[in-house]
C-alpha cells in the first residue's frame, strides 16, 4: 500500500519533460520518503582516458552525476566500495542489490540496456525497511519508464546521439547560457565551439558493401565520438553522415586540438571490411553575437573548405576568413525586417 502523501510526489514525477528534472525528482522523493542518508545517481560512460607510460589513450568505465554537470568525471577507484560494487553489477548485469556489509545497508539500482550498465542509482542507510525497498522499487520502475519516454523524443535510434529535434528545441538556450558565462570568464577566453563533421565519400561505403555495413560504420563513428569527446560536450547525429558537437569550455586552440585528436582517430580506425574512414571537419567559436542558424552556416562553410582542400581536415572558420581563404558571411540584421523600399 503506498502513503497517500506519496501520491502528489508519483503525479509530479509523470509530469517530467527532461531527463535531469526527472533525476532531480526522484533523488529529492526518496530522500524524503525512505531512511535514506545519501541517494546518489549517476550515468557510466566508457572514455578515453590518456594512461601508462606512453600516455596512450585507453578506454575506462568511468562516473557522472548528472546532477552536477560541472563536475569532473569521477573514477571507478575514487569511490573504492561503490566502485567495487558497480564494477560486480557491470558484470552480472543485476539490476536490484540490498546489500547489508558491516554497520551498513545499501540499495543498488542499474539500468540495463543491451549489455550495458548506463546508470545507477545508489542509496545508503543504516537500515532499510521492507517499505524502503518497496518504494524506492517503485519509484525507480517509473523513472525507468519515463526515462525511455523522453529518451525516444531527443535521441537518434541508430547512433544513440542527440538528433537534430533535440539540437533545435534547446541549442538557443544552450547557447544563451554560454555567452554569459563567456561574458563572465572573458580574461581566461572560456567558450563554446560549434563543428560539423561529414564522412567523406560515405556514399562509395554503401555502394560498395552495402547499406548496413554503412548503418555500422555510422553507429562506430558515434561511438568514438562519445568515447574522443568530454562528457559535458554535445553531440548529435544531425542527419545521414553528418554530426554536430558544441563543446563546452574552450577558445579556439583547444577546440582546434580536440576535433584534431578526433580526426586521427577516426583515420586511424579499422571498420570492418571498410578499413578506413575519414572525416572532414569545420567550426567556429560560439561569440555571442552569431544566432545559431549563422554559426552552422560558418561552420558549414568551414567544413566545405575541408572538402575542397583535400578532405580529412579540420578547419576554423575565423582562421579562413583571417587568412583570406574565403569571404566572411553577411550578418543578418535581426531588428530591421526590410518589406519595401
Ligand atoms: P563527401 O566526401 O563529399 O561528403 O561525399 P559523400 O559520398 O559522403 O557525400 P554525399 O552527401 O553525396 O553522400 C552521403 C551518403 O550518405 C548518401 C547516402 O546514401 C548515405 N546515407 C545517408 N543516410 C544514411 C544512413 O542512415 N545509413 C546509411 N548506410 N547511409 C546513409
Ligand atoms: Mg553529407
Ligand atoms: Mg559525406
Amino acid at each position: 500500500m503506498v502513503p497517500e502523501e506519496i501520491v502528489p510526489y508519483l503525479v509530479e514525477m509523470t509530469g517530467q519533460s527532461d531527463r535531469v528534472g526527472l533525476i532531480a525528482h526522484l533523488v529529492k522523493t526518496l530522500n524524503k520518503f525512505t531512511s535514506a542518508s545519501q541517494v546518489r545517481f549517476f550515468d557510466i560512460h566508457q572514455k578515453a582516458i590518456k594512461g601508462g607510460q606512453e600516455g596512450k589513450l585507453q578506454v575506462e568505465s568511468v562516473l557522472v552525476e548528472p546532477l552536477c554537470p560541472n563536475e569532473e568525471v569521477i573514477t571507478m577507484d575514487s569511490l573504492p566500495g561503490l566502485g567495487k560494487l558497480i564494477r560486480q553489477t557491470s558484470h552480472l548485469f543485476m539490476p536490484f542489490m540490498h546489500i547489508k556489509s558491516g554497520e551498513n545497508e545499501q540499495l543498488l539500482f542499474a539500468m540495463v540496456e543491451g549489455s550495458k550498465v548506463h546508470s545507477i542509482l545508489h542509496l545508503d542507510s543504516i537500515h532499510f525497511t521492507t517499505p524502503d525497498e518497496m518504494l524506492a522499487k517503485l519509484f525507480w520502475d517509473m523513472y525507468i519508464n519515463l526515462e525511455r519516454t523522453i529518451r525516444a523524443k531527443d535521441q537518434d535510434p541508430l547512433t544513440g546521439l542527440l538528433n537534430r529535434r533535440s539540437f533545435d528545441e534547446t541549442i538557443t538556450n544552450i547557447l544563451d547560457v554560454n555567452a554569459q558565462i563567456h561574458e563572465i570568464n572573458r580574461a581566461g577566453g572560456t567558450g563554446a565551439c560549434l563543428a560539423v563533421f561529414d564522412i567523406d565519400h560515405f556514399k562509395r561505403v554503401n555502394d560498395t558493401f552495402g547499406h548496413a555495413i554503412g548503418d555500422e560504420v555510422l553507429i562506430l563513428f558515434a561511438q568514438q565520438m562519445q568515447r574522443i569527446f568530454r562528457v559535458a560536450d554535445i553531440l548529435y547525429r544531425f542527419g545521414g553522415e553528418e554530426f554536430l558537437v558544441i563543446l563546452l569550455k574552450v577558445d579556439a586552440p583547444m577546440a582546434l586540438a580536440a576535433l584534431e585528436r578526433f580526426r586521427e582517430t577516426i583515420a586511424n580506425y579499422r571498420f570492418p571490411q571498410v578499413e578506413t574512414v575519414t572525416v572532414s571537419i569545420g567550426f567556429v567559436m560560439v561569440n555571442g553575437q552569431d544566432f545559431p542558424p549563422e554559426l552552422i552556416e560558418k561552420a558549414d562553410k568551414a567544413l566545405y573548405y575541408s572538402k575542397e582542400n583535400g578532405r580529412n581536415q579540420v578547419n576554423n572558420f575565423d582562421d579562413l576568413v583571417q587568412n583570406g581563404r574565403i569571404a566572411n558571411i553577411e550578418r543578418s540584421t535581426h531588428d530591421e525586417v526590410e518589406m519595401w523600399d
